[in-house]
């Protein structure tokens, strides 16, 4: 079987490495000319990502870039710390949550699907895909085509696989929270190695984690409208640096000051989801990542669950007995998982800032489980799902495409 992968990001590699383990051939195909499009903007990956990453071999790989991360500690505005709870899977160095910048992730996973001789081509936008009863061809911008046994869109929460599979899906919505990022080597906030610091703030939502090179990586969350391409674009780091200062200023904690520290290397994005995505398939074309549901960033699992996707896709395709059975199978196993994160996510991401006390009431335990939680069934259910040698079960589906 030939399988395209469009996109070339978290998912679409992950998936093409998780095939490749699996004996399946597949070629990706990103739009972007050099590496994966990339904001500047860092993530978490948590211990069920780094999980997935073990099932086809990337967790070393992966586990070289950014650093680990393995308490969480929790401030008010009033700098008073509600707690510090370990995070993860902290005994097993491999599962440890890991800080890291997008890129590096698109890049380490990248390095390793060529290290093993998978064909990852650049300047490749799809523009359009049409499937007849022996295969799916793919258009891109530059002209050419490729054909394939099976698509895949791994091209995001924009994605123009999906407006094939599912035409009237509803395009993704803002969340209602724009997101800032930064990274400064000048800020001295109270930390530990290995600790990320999540601040309540009066205005915000603030986390940072200080490398263990120095560098405070942050993000801060605000409440507010959604932000225009223009504004974006036009806006530079010092005014945004402007426009948050008073945000955080009232709070005693480290928030402003880390914010002040910053230079040009700060960015903001507009946090996004997209509701139910009906049709993930057609017989042909399937779609993984956030083009099939992508969450707002507060739950801190996008990246996590394209990783378990890839997975949990790679070993349909091995244990079922026909392609169809492996997608419906597929979409069976992952669909409540991930619309659950979606759910909790828009859940975390208030549209107006809070009051105190909901702040103080606020948890971040669907975020972040402490080390040595009790296992639930359904955790069990899922560790069974993402090892590489346990068969997929298949729910006798109907097989019928879409
Ligand atoms: C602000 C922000 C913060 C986040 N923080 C976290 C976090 O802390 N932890 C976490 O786990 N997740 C986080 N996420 C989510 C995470 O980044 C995404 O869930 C993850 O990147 C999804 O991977 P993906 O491969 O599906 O999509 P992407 O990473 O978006 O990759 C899609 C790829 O497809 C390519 N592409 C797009 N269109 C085409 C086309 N037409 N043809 C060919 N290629 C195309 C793009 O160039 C890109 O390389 C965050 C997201 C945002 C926006």
């Amino acid at each position: 079987m030939r399988i395209l992968i469009i996109g070339g990001g978290i998912a679409g590699t992950a998936a093409a490495l998780a095939l490749d383990k699996a004996g399946l051939e597949a070629t990706v195909h990103e739009a972007h000319p050099e590496t994966g499009e990339d904001t500047g903007a860092f993530l978490t990956l948590a211990s069920n990502g780094m999980r997935a990453l073990a099932q086809f071999g990337a967790a070393e790989a992966v586990a070289a870039a950014g650093f680990e991360l393995t308490a969480m500690r929790i401030t008010t505005d009033t700098g008073a710390v509600v707690s510090t709870v370990p995070l993860g899977e902290t005994e097993h160095p491999l599962r440890r949550f890991r800080c890291l910048r997008r890129a590096e992730l698109g890049a380490a996973l990248r390095a390793e699907a060529v290290r093993r001789g998978i064909a990852v081509q650049h300047g490749k936008r799809l523009v359009t895909a049409a499937e007849d009863e022996d295969g799916v061809t793919a258009s891109f911008a530059d002209g050419t085509t490729a054909r394939g046994d099976l698509l895949l869109g791994a091209d995001g929460i924009h994605s123009v696989v999906r407006s094939l599979t599912d035409p009237d899906a509803t395009p993704p919505r803002y969340a209602g929270q724009r997101v800032f990022y930064g990274y400064t080597s000048k800020a001295t906030p109270p930390h530990e190695v290995g600790r990320i610091d999540m601040l309540r703030g009066s205005g915000s939502a603030m986390g940072y984690a200080v490398s263990p090179m120095g560098e405070t990586f942050w993000f801060a969350r605000i409440s507010e409208g959604e932000l225009t391409d223009t504004e974006i674009a036009e806006t530079t780091p010092a005014q945004w640096r402007d426009q948050l200062l008073p945000l955080l200023r009232p709070d005693a904690t480290a928030a402003a000051d880390i914010v002040a520290a910053t230079g040009d290397r700060l960015m903001v994005t507009n946090a996004r989801d997209l509701s139910t995505v009906t049709r993930w398939r057609t017989p042909r074309m399937l779609l993984v990542g956030d083009a099939a549901h992508a969450a707002s960033p507060a739950t801190g699992q996008g990246a996590s669950m394209a990783l378990e996707d890839a997975v949990v896709l790679a070993k349909s395709l091995r244990d079922a007995p026909t392609t169809q059975v492996a997608m419906e199978t597929y979409e069976q196993l992952r669909r409540p998982r991930v619309e659950r994160n979606i759910v909790n996510s828009a859940r975390l991401t208030p549209r107006r800032a809070p009051n105190r006390l909901q702040r103080t009431l606020r948890s971040y335990r669907a975020r972040f489980r402490p080390a040595g939680a009790s296992t639930s069934q359904a955790d069990e259910e899922l560790q069974r799902q993402l090892d590489w040698d346990t068969p997929v079960e298949v729910n006798a589906p109907s097989g019928q495409g879409g």
